[in-house]
């Protein structure tokens, strides 16, 4: 924008655009950071409140494969047709698996594999790369807070360490889990759905006992 405003250049119209595109995507992305912070507070507070309907988790991967496709990378996916819905906050699940799938587009190579079955009482969706993989010393740190790995292709994105932490907090509001999985080479993260909400155990304040 200052670039934009200096008062002893004129930009041609598609120098301009170019800038207010730079403008706008910059914007967009201070919004989402500044909204996940907010979450991360509230669900550390217990006050992350989910808006849950049934949802297909086919949709929610064929969309994010969509939004996300690159010319370099190959994205495939195994989804079994009779995966039952599960009861979710669907644009926070949303938000894990893009930023599951743009992980394993940074600090990936050129294959990435999702993939969903049905697993005791939930449902276990995995996304898979073929990237170089975490070290087992570093795995174990990958949800932390601003965290990011020493080795791998993290130096080359200015990513800020808070994707995972975002994942773990709305994977665990939703009941579930999340793990990291890395052996030599390539990194596949899991996490779970239960196909049962959790049981609310708090009474309501105002019953009234015959
Ligand atoms: P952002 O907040 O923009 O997502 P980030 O990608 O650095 O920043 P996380 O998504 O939380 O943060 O990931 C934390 C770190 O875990 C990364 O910096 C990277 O070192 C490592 N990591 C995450 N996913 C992978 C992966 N698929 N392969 C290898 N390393 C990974
Ligand atoms: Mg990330």
């Amino acid at each position: 924008a200052s670039t934009l405003l200096q008062e002893d250049v004129t930009w041609s119209p598609v120098d301009q655009r170019h800038f207010l595109q730079t403008i706008s995507g910059e914007a967009d992305r201070l919004a989402q950071l500044v909204n996940n912070l907010l979450d991360l507070s509230r669900q550390e507070a217990g006050l992350l409140h989910l808006n849950r309907a049934p949802a297909r988790i086919q949709d929610l991967v064929t969309q994010t494969i969509e939004r996300l496709s690159h010319p370099n990378v190959v994205i495939s996916q195994h989804i079994p047709a009779n995966l039952p819905l599960v009861n979710i906050d669907r644009a926070r699940i949303e938000v894990v698996l893009h930023n599951l799938v743009a992980n394993a587009l940074i600090y990936g190579e050129d294959e990435i594999h999702i993939s969903a079955g049905r697993q005791d009482d939930g449902i276990v969706i995995s996304v898979m790369d073929n990237g170089p993989g975490i070290t087992s010393d570093e795995l174990p740190h990958v949800f932390e807070r601003f965290y990011r790995a020493r080795h791998g292709y993290q130096q080359h994105s200015g990513g800020t360490g808070l994707g995972l932490t975002i994942c773990k907090a709305f994977v665990e509001a939703h009941g579930g889990m999340i793990w990291a999985e890395s052996g030599g080479r390539g990194t596949t993260i899991s996490f779970s759905l239960p196909l049962v909400s959790p049981v609310v155990t708090a009474m309501p304040v105002n019953t009234i006992t015959l």
